[in-house]
């Protein structure tokens, strides 16, 4: 009787809190169309105009000249053009003090000058972390944070970001990526979860509940809006270069690249940025198919629609399927952009006015756009405040903050090789150490593009308390028993003799190789190799037959197949961030066990490039999947056994959900984290089958000599393919479940 009287109280508490939010929910949608309905057309337009700050700058922010603002320029673009948001910075990173100043300028402007007092929406790329604030925290970028397979980090790294750019007076932040990278040549590679698209889904919708909190109240402080990014099927350009065209099945949309992106609008996010190139022809920008029927009305993305840079106008001058600009505008807005990032001018806002009187767009378009922009203001709670709040800054670049990077850091570095040489003893004093390669003693290359500035490669801008992969094996081991020779940049020899001399004298030489830093299209490559000039160091230290540890400093995986045979032992960093010279010491040396699993297919030749997920016709010997290491893999210096698989139900129905069960042991001597996978494979189907599919993960803890058993639930969605029919279906048959070395059979049945 009482369990009864306190369930129906609960209830009604629930009913209560319910009813309050769809209240909540009501009242702001009701305060958006009040406002919608108070507005002029040209303020309606100018509310889907997007400008960069260049636009309203007199003077560039450089390393010796400070960024200005330009009042007449600011009064012209929101009094004159009611530009609704402005993006990004003059290119490079300001300090908090200075983003409060250039925030509460336009503030003033929008809402004290304007007759509605609409505020501006400011967006920028924070993409690992809030990187054009000075004093901010710099995450591993995405492609190394899949690897850590911890979704807890991925969600506090992003509520560290939200705060830290919240706190810098800003409320939107262009990320996160949720294009699936299944072409490794791709410069924003390092910007996805890897090319998985249940990774890639599981790390989105961490991160944007830590971007956006759990239940997406971005009116919270020490939150902003999130917007995933790059609708849809930017990621696998056919060429692998930047913005060139994808050519993309309806089956491989839908089972690949779509689930990210429905999975993100599933956790409420705010707003979405679309693809910058075409996929089968059709620019991404002018398909109403893919943002309006798609996007908008299938998975029922109530946000807000931001076009990429300069995207409207690419339609008329770069993709030549508009015959004019104004063309272009409309094209744009009739497909679902709402929100132009034109970015340098006001022609989006002067056509898109003329085509509105014209009655080529009708004002119904332009409403819902305004709708939905308004509201992503009023939920952002912009209209109560749209200033920064100044005391959120002292909390900006706190050491538990950095702590998390640091930890993110250490679980993304991945141990691909280990000929027992790894960990390095710290008490052999007498060790002598060469460290060599052209990303030991930087801190750019560590962190890539949108590092600072947009292609992050100003190593002056770093601060000078981080430590590089040198300095932190010199702090290790001590700088008495390391020795430090380039050898060589990324693409040219400087004194490869001298490493070689220094090598014949040394007990381990550390070859910290990669790429440089680069971003979006400047980071174009044509040949996926390592540039000979790292090659031939590496050959050439490895003749001296001492033991060569490779650090791998990449965005993408380079090849590196030719140095491999007599390399010690390899060490994937991917881009870790400014605290990955400490994390990669610290494996170097065992102070931390590695738990990083491949996000990606690291290949073994050039023309190679298949993912992990291939099919039955490539497992054999002609066209038998070969890469240097598969995805999922990764070493500890632990040993993990697996044991005693089991499965709920050797037959299940349609619908019905099967449970998996499976014990680790950590049989070795040091502790460590493993991530336990589960694989599934439908063994038999209509449309050919992937040999084995990431379903699921689980990162877990263990003590040497501990056992956990881990538990995992699969449902009829885990089961579905895009049938011939064009539907997700499953089909009654045999599937194999498969975790670690063990597997076990299971059969669906009508
Ligand atoms: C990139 C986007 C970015 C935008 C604004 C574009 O070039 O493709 O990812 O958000 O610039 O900086």
């Amino acid at each position: 009787m009482k369990l009864s009287i306190y369930i129906s109280a609960f209830l009604l508490i629930l009913m209560l809190i319910n009813g309050f939010a769809s209240t909540d929910k009501a009242d702001i949608d009701k305060k958006v169309n009040d406002l919608l309905s108070k507005m002029t057309l040209e303020e309606k337009v100018g509310q889907m105009t997007q400008v960069a700050i260049q636009v309203v700058s007199s003077q560039k922010g450089t390393v010796d000249q400070k960024h200005q603002l330009d009042s007449d320029k600011l009064n012209f673009a929101i009094l004159e053009k009611h530009v609704g948001s402005i993006l990004n910075v003059y290119d490079i990173a300001n300090n908090v003090d200075y983003w409060h100043e250039i925030i509460t300028k336009i503030q003033d402007v929008a809402t004290k000058k304007t007759r509605l007092k609409i505020p501006v929406l400011y967006g920028i790329d924070a993409i690992h972390g809030a990187n054009y604030t000075k004093e901010a925290v710099l995450f591993p970028q995405s492609i190394a944070m899949a690897a850590s397979r911890n979704l807890e980090l991925v969600e506090k790294s992003a509520a560290i970001t939200a705060y830290e750019v919240r706190a810098s007076g800003i409320p939107w932040n262009f990320n996160p990526v949720l294009g699936v990278g299944r072409t490794p040549l791709w410069s924003r590679l390092f910007e996805t979860f890897g090319e998985d698209p249940y990774l890639v889904s599981q790390m989105g919708e961490a991160y944007i509940n830590g971007m956006e909190g759990k239940k997406n109240n971005i009116s919270s402080q020490d939150k902003v809006a999130a917007c995933m990014k790059h609708y849809l099927g930017y990621s696998f350009p056919l060429s692998g270069k930047d913005r060139t065209p994808a050519w993309i099945p309806e089956r491989m949309l839908r089972e690949i690249f779509l689930p990210p992106f429905k999975k993100a609008v599933e956790s409420g996010v705010h707003t979405v940025m679309i693809n910058s190139g075409d996929i089968n022809g059709i620019p991404v920008h002018s398909s109403y198919k893919y943002l309006t029927a798609i996007l908008k009305n299938e998975l029922g993305f109530k946000g807000l629609v931001v076009s990429d840079w300069a995207d409207i106008v690419n339609l008329y001058s770069r993709d030549k399927v508009a015959e004019s600009l104004k063309e272009a505008v409309r094209m744009g807005v009739m497909a679902g952009i709402d929100m132009s990032m034109v970015p340098y001018d006001f022609s989006f806002y002067d056509l898109l006015l003329e085509l509105v009187k014209e009655g080529t767009v009708p004002e119904a378009r332009i409403n819902d756009a305004v709708f939905r922009i308004l509201k992503v203001k009023m939920e952002l709670g912009l209209f109560k405040n749209s200033y920064p709040v100044k005391k959120m800054k002292n909390k900006i670049g706190s050491s538990e903050s950095i702590a998390i990077s640091l930890q993110a850091a250490r679980e993304a570095l991945t141990l691909l090789k280990n000929d027992k040489i790894l960990p390095l003893k710290k008490e052999k004093k007498e060790q002598k150490i060469l460290v060599t390669g052209p990303n030991a003693n930087l801190l750019s290359v560590l962190n890539g593009g949108w590092s600072y500035t947009w292609q992050g490669n100003e190593e002056n801008f770093y601060p000078k308390n981080k430590m590089t992969i040198l300095q932190a094996i010199e702090k290790k081991a001590g700088k008495e028993n390391v020795v430090h020779v380039q050898g060589t940049a990324h693409n040219k020899e400087i004194d490869v003799k001298k490493a070689v001399d220094t090598a014949k004298e040394s007990d381990v030489i550390i070859a910290c190789i990669g790429e440089p830093v680069y971003c979006e299209t400047p980071g174009n490559i044509d040949d996926l190799s390592l540039p000979d000039a790292q090659l031939n160091l590496v050959k050439q230290l490895q003749k001296t037959g001492k033991p060569v540890v490779l650090v791998l400093v990449e965005g993408r995986p380079r090849i590196i197949t030719p140095v491999v045979e007599n390399s010690a032992a390899i060490l994937m960093a991917y881009l870790p961030g400014n605290e990955g010279g400490t994390a990669i010491a610290d494996v170097l040396f065992g102070d931390c066990n590695p738990s990083g699993k491949l996000p990606i297919t690291y290949p073994r030749n050039v023309n190679d490039l298949v993912c992990y997920d291939y099919k039955p016709n490539e497992i054999d010997d002609a066209n038998k999947h070969n890469p240097l290491y598969d995805f999922g893999h990764g070493l500890s210096y632990t040993i993990f056994e697996y044991v005693d698989l089991k499965i709920s139900e050797n037959q299940i129905k349609t619908g019905d959900q099967i449970k998996i069960e499976v014990t680790i042991k950590n049989s070795g001597e040091m502790a460590g984290k493993e991530t336990v996978e589960l694989y599934l494979s439908d063994l038999v189907r209509s449309v050919t089958p992937p040999v084995r599919q990431l379903k699921r993960f689980k990162k877990v803890h263990l003590k040497p000599g501990e056992s956990k058993t881990v538990e995992f639930t699969l449902s009829e969605e885990d089961l579905m393919f895009y049938g011939r029919e064009g539907k997700f279906i499953t089909e009654p048959g045999e599937f194999k479940v498969m975790i670690g070395n063990l597997s076990q059979n299971f059969i669906l049945v009508n």
